[in-house]
């Protein structure tokens, strides 16, 4: 079982596939897990594999934050972007909505060239002091892996029974600023069942859904590291790209592929 946790809050710079130069921030516990998801697919583990510690407190993110940004300029690093991601979902920190006000201050004194992204599984919606938040950074990307319940279900797993696709999204119609939907294609199997977000009947689908929600642009990707559920497959390029083709063509929305 893939067990890639982060075991600091401020970690690399790392190169990402669909960020570039990316400095992680991890507002979850270090070396354990919190999410409201338990995707198939998570490069931290199952959700029940990693119990153990507590959420860092603010303060400790503040002090890490300034630590390791300054430390950075000092060193001359180059980053492109500053990612909220790590062992679960940041918006479920309870201080989230403060902790980018201080990232975004700290950005703009040290690396002023630096975006801010989030990435996010997007159940946190309902509460303004997170969408507040997420508007203030430059990227607001949030998961949104299949239009039709039971493989949303299936694949991603949310935690909370009340937490459905038609929740999910509404909410992400709602948003109200600048919103990158990011969709991770697979296949496989889970415990005897099938799970194929790639079928003609979910792309259809899926760009049914992205229609209406009419986001400013969406990322395809797929899996690149070891999986919790390990017959899953990385999706070919070609294939991805055939998605992506198919997205734009329907809706001239931008599309960036990664694979
Ligand atoms: S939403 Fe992200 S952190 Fe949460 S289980 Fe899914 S992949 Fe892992």
């Amino acid at each position: 079982m893939s067990t890639l946790l982060f075991n600091q809050i401020v970690y690399g710079p790392v190169f990402s596939r669909r960020l570039g130069n990316s400095l992680g921030i991890n507002l979850l516990p270090q070396n354990g897990k919190v999410c409201s998801f338990d995707c198939l697919y998570c490069e931290c583990g199952f959700n029940h594999a990693h119990t153990k510690g507590k959420l860092p407190s603010l303060q400790a993110i503040q002090n890490a934050l300034t630590t390791g940004l300054e430390s950075l300029h000092k060193q001359g690093v180059r980053l492109d972007v500053i990612t909220f991601a790590g062992n679960g979902e940041p918006t479920l920190h309870p201080h989230f909505a403060q902790i980018i006000d201080d990232c975004i201050r700290m950005r703009d004194q040290w690396f002023p060239e630096a975006q801010l992204s989030v990435l996010s599984n997007a159940t946190q919606l309902h509460r303004p002091d997170v969408v507040a938040a997420l508007l203030k950074a430059d990227n607001a990307i949030l998961k949104m892996d299949s239009c039709i319940e039971a493989t949303f279900r299936t694949l991603d797993r949310p935690t909370s029974e009340r937490f459905t696709l038609e929740v999910l999204t509404n909410q992400l119609k709602a948003f109200p600023g600048k919103l990158i939907i990011q969709t991770l294609f697979t296949r496989g199997q889970y415990e005897g069942n099938t799970v194929d977000n790639t079928t003609d009947v979910e792309v259809n689908a899926w760009i049914r859904c992205i229609k209406e929600i009419q986001p400013h642009s969406v990322m395809v990707y797929t899996i690149d590291r070891e999986t919790p559920a390990q017959s899953l497959e990385k999706i070919p390029l070609p294939e991805l790209e055939d998605i992506a083709k198919r997205l734009t063509d329907a809706t001239g929305i931008a599309v960036q592929v990664s694979g």
